[in-house]
């Protein structure tokens, strides 16, 4: 019996197009049908792509909105840094970009944070480094802020 498998080791199998191209891990792919309404995949894997790039973007996103919360002077000492934050969050919130359970945190955070103030800037000015300190601390969050105005 003689073989014939030159032929077939030459000739790379060019992919059938109306096959789902899904390839597992072992390199095995998937025996359906290409969905109409995707490129190169079933139906069952197009959504899955579909939904792990909707997890990416999901994942992107928090980091993104996570960089837009930061705090004029990267503390939440002054009541200006705190009203900032506030109103990047009433931002995030209006357009939909935050979950509206961290969103009513984070406030919630914020009203404690802005109930605490007093205290902090009496410690400060008190039994810290003086009043001088608790002004340079409002200056720095309030000049963070010059370079967004212009
Ligand atoms: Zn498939």
């Amino acid at each position: 019996m003689k073989f014939q498998s030159s032929r077939t080791a030459v000739t790379p199998q060019r992919p059938d197009p109306n096959r789902c191209q899904f390839s597992t891990a072992d390199d095995r792919q998937c025996r359906m049908s290409r969905w109409e309404g995707h490129v190169s995949f079933c139906l069952f894997h197009a959504r899955v792509a579909a939904s792990e790039a909707h997890k990416m973007a999901q994942l992107l996103a928090v980091e993104e909105v996570g960089q837009e919360l930061v705090s004029l002077s990267g503390e939440f000492k002054t009541a200006s840094d705190v009203n900032h934050f506030l109103g990047k969050l009433l931002l995030l919130i209006a357009q939909d970009r935050i979950p509206h359970r961290n969103a009513v945190a984070m406030a919630y955070i914020c009203q404690l944070l802005l109930c605490t103030l007093d205290s902090v800037r009496h410690e400060i000015t008190n039994e810290g480094p003086g009043f001088s300190a608790w002004k340079a601390m409002v200056a720095k969050a309030l000049s963070s802020r010059l370079p967004q105005q212009s």
